[in-house]
């Protein structure tokens, strides 16, 4: 949790303690989280009750910090909120159940930078969300 602290510093804002933990949930978090996932946790992990707007009001306030990466899904008003990192990251994102699901494919990595050093362009790190229908879905619909 060091790192979350050093984070915060450089931020070099003043926080409240509800930002706080906002920004510690979203920082934990290895997928990206709606507002609404962002008050379960709060509630359910942190015994803590924050109120839909107020979370709003405060993802609004950090978003301007741009520490944030903020997701869709296709055609649905949901902004998904993940920290932004130095790491590659990419995500299957179901548009049926609304599911982030990590995703690590070694090979699309490799593939990139081939396909990018051909365009003389250095690839340092990504965000990828692919859209599709998981498994769970896909065999519901069947
Ligand atoms: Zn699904």
């Amino acid at each position: 949790m060091l790192k979350f602290y050093s984070l915060l510093d450089k931020l070099d804002v003043k926080i409240s303690s509800k930002q706080e933990l906002i920004l510690k949930i979203l920082y934990k978090s290895k997928m990206p989280l709606s507002a609404l996932q962002i008050k379960n946790i709060a509630t359910n992990k942190h015994n803590f009750t924050i109120s839909m707007p107020t979370i709003y009001s405060i993802l609004h306030k950090l978003e301007i910090l741009q520490i944030f990466i903020v997701s869709y899904i296709p055609f649905k008003k949901t902004k998904y909120y993940s920290f932004k990192n130095v790491q590659s990251q990419s995500y299957l994102v179901c548009i049926k159940c609304e599911r982030f699901i990590g995703f690590k494919d070694m090979q699309l990595n490799h593939l990139l930078k081939q396909s990018l050093a051909k365009e003389n362009f250095i690839l340092l790190n990504y965000n990828i969300a692919l859209h599709g229908v998981c498994k769970k879905c896909l065999n519901k619909s069947l």
